[in-house]
């Protein structure tokens, strides 16, 4: 009979039948992590441990969807419901909306995105009356995430940044802080969360009811977390907290690819694990399952220019497989020609599908040309984690029209409604009703039912507001009483509220949207068939968390995925291509601008672990391209660029070098080497 732990090999197995304590898992990309944990799981519900008893923490909603279904695989799906496997997001989200009252929220509480964020920071600042130019909205909703992530209160802003020489006066500091609070007041009032609460909330709620704490540390029995280089602070805090006292707490993870020291993560937790936890047993694990020898040595190398590693377990394998294939080009248009040509040829040659191919970059901007060239040359592609589905302009006019069906204190939502249909008012006198509301202690929508009591509102205007109190609001309290199911409701609240001729009509393409507005409908329709008993709130919250899926999502569909590195975090493909790799692009300018003031000696590295992570999602064929010039930004202009620095940091042996150039007075491009690839 096949036992289940035989997939794993020897080191693997140590790791997955260590059951009880601290365990630390530490190994290199490829070498089975993320399957060693996989099977871990699967092993203690054979052995008797009840699924509801592990908590285990992935780094995105399509990893923990992956290793479910690769659990059930294993162990049967009866389990999946009781699963508690999921991001840091969607745990805590969980265990917040069990406890809602006890952190001053209430049903229909719902999550802001970055975006809703900011606009709240903006209201805030014009309402203080400060300048937008002097306090950056982006940049002080920056400094607040950092304060949550890091658990530093709106009191302790000053004291912990100002002191520190981080960039800005004291005075700076406290006014930030002044912003945070009130920031943290309007969420409440609204109703609502950020990404950054749904940590924070849970610890605070933890910190404050020992009894509740404890609850929860019985039922998570046993602890496991995936990319454990990646937890930031209050991540951190939180998985401590709740593994005490067994501290049956099973990481995993990979110092050399720590990547979002940038948004608070902090590799030191996993350097520090043994010095947490001094009973934790380590396991290195030391074969590659993944890549070629080519690029696991490639990417060593690299990686060895860092001064911030753990020793790593060494491996090699007997094959050396294709070189990694580094091609100059004169311009992006020339690579984005000359990664086609090569997708094409490796399709049409060597049987790879297309789905097989992933394009790497630094950040989406730098794949426009190639997005441009692909339809061109017949290949299909998909971009992942660009601007999604629920980011386009007319579904973000939408989803404010449903949050606020579903959450009737979601102020923003209201302010949007009303700055999206009410014309010929503009912000000076939304302000003016605002204040007004507050000073009479009534809601705001009170004064829209006779707006004329605020200064500088006349007839033409109140009717206007009248009409949208009529049209929009009503009609979303009408609906709000109403027993029907979501679907239905949306579409109705669509078509009582004429959002086709009121708000689509105005935009630009209104039958290209609308077509995107029925796909919604469509998606919010297959959500009430297949979570009956759920509902609208069930449906946005799930929509927010879910962020880095899209509808277009599909790995079923035969695509070249284009993706930043960021994204393709814990994944693998045969064929990789990099782009764009020049100095100031990866290497990212900021980072080398951090470096040089002194800021973050260590910005580099992180650069250079990001890279190392590009490299090592390729399991066959690697290809790296670079141009001379680039255009960085909108303002269109091209730099000259040179090539990365990491480029030199792979060794010579293993690279095949191309260089590629427009064909004069032809639409074609010339390799000046003809490379027999593969
Ligand atoms: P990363 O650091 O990039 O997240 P990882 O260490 O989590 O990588 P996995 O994704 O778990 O690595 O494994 C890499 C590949 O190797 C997967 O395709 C996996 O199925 C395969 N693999 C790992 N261990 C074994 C094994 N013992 N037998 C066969 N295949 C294996
Ligand atoms: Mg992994």
């Amino acid at each position: 009979m096949k036992y289940l732990l035989d997939d794993l090999n020897p080191k693997q197995q140590e790791a997955a039948q260590t059951l009880k304590g601290p365990v630390l898992v530490i190994a290199g990309a490829g070498s089975g992590k993320t399957r060693t944990l996989t099977y871990r799981t699967a092993n203690l519900i054979q052995q008797g441990v009840k699924p509801a008893n592990i908590l285990t923490v992935t780094f995105t909603n399509r990893a923990a969807d992956d290793m479910q279904a690769k659990i059930a695989q294993l162990v049967g799906n009866e389990i999946l419901a009781e699963m508690n496997l999921g991001t840091f997001h969607s745990i805590c989200l969980k265990i917040l909306r069990e406890n809602l009252t006890k952190i001053n929220r209430m049903e229909g509480c719902l999550i802001y995105d970055t975006t809703d964020s900011v606009a709240i920071i903006e209201d805030i600042i014009f309402e203080f009356g400060l300048e937008e130019t002097e306090y950056d909205p982006a940049l002080i909703f920056n400094i607040i995430s950092k304060a949550k992530m890091e658990l530093v209160k709106p009191t302790n802003l000053t004291k912990n940044y100002a002191k520190a020489g981080k960039q800005g006066s004291e005075h700076f500091y406290q006014t930030a802080a002044r912003i945070y609070r009130e920031y943290e007041r309007v969420l409440a009032n609204n109703n609502s969360f950020d990404f950054n609460d749904l940590i924070k909330k849970t610890i605070e709620l933890f910190e404050t009811d020992q009894q509740l704490l404890q609850k929860y540390q019985q039922k998570f029995c046993y602890i496991q977390v995936d990319e454990y280089q990646d937890v930031n602070h209050s991540q951190y805090k939180l998985i401590s907290l709740l593994a005490k006292p067994q501290n049956n707490i099973f990481v995993v993870g990979d110092d050399w690819q720590g990547i979002y020291g940038f948004r608070g993560a902090d590799i030191g937790n996993i350097l520090e694990f043994e010095h947490d936890y001094p009973a934790a047993r380590v396991i290195k694990l030391e074969r590659n399952y993944r890549s070629s020898n080519n690029i696991i040595e490639s990417s060593n190398q690299l990686i060895n220019n860092n001064t911030q590693n753990k020793v790593k377990a060494a491996w090699t394998r007997a094959d050396d497989g294709a070189p990694i294939f580094l091609a100059r080009a004169d311009s992006p248009l020339v690579e984005a020609k000359y990664v086609c040509k090569r997708i094409n040829h490796l399709v049409d040659f060597y049987n790879y599908k297309f789905s097989d191919i992933a394009v790497l970059c630094r950040s989406h901007f730098q794949s426009m040309q190639l997005q441009n060239q692909l339809p061109k040359f017949r290949i299909p592609h998909q971009l992942v984690g660009g601007v999604s589905f629920f980011d386009r302009q007319e579904i973000r006019y939408f989803v404010n029209y449903l949050k606020l069906l579903v959450n009737p204190n979601d102020k923003l939502a209201l302010k949007r409604l009303f700055r999206i249909e009410v014309h010929g008012v503009g912000e000076i006198l939304l302000s003016e009703i605002n204040k007004y509301a507050r000073e009479n202690k009534m809601e705001i929508t009170d004064v829209f039912e006779s707006p004329t009591v605020v200064k500088g509102i006349g007839n033409n205007k109140a009717a206007n507001i009248i009409e949208f109190q009529r049209r929009v609001i009503d009609t979303i309290y009408d609906l709000r009483e109403q027993k029907m199911g979501m679907y239905q409701k949306a579409l109705q609240l669509y078509e009582e509220v004429a959002f086709a001729d009121n708000v689509l009509a105005e935009l630009d393409n209104p039958a290209e949207r609308e077509k995107y507005i029925n796909m919604f409908l469509e998606d919010i329709a297959n959500f009430q068939r297949y979570h009956p008993g759920r509902g609208l709130y069930d449906y946005l919250l799930l929509n927010k968390l879910i962020a880095d899926k899209d509808l277009a999502d599909s790995d079923q569909e035969d695509q070249v995925k284009i993706m930043t590195a960021h994204a393709a975090k814990g994944l693998e493909f045969p064929v990789v291509f990099i782009i764009a790799a020049e100095e100031e692009v990866f290497p990212h300018l900021k980072s080398l601008e951090e470096e040089a003031a002194g800021r973050n000696p260590y910005a580099v590295e992180e650069e250079r672990r990001l890279f190392y992570v590009a490299m090592t999602r390729a399991e066959k064929i690697l290809f790296i391209s670079f141009a001379h010039r680039r255009v960085q930004n909108n303002d269109g202009q091209y730099k000259q660029l040179l090539p990365s620095r990491f480029l030199s940091e792979l060794p010579a042996e293993r690279l095949d070098f191309t260089s590629v150039e427009s064909k004069k007075g032809g639409s074609g491009i010339q390799l000046r080497k003809n490379v027999q690839i593969i």
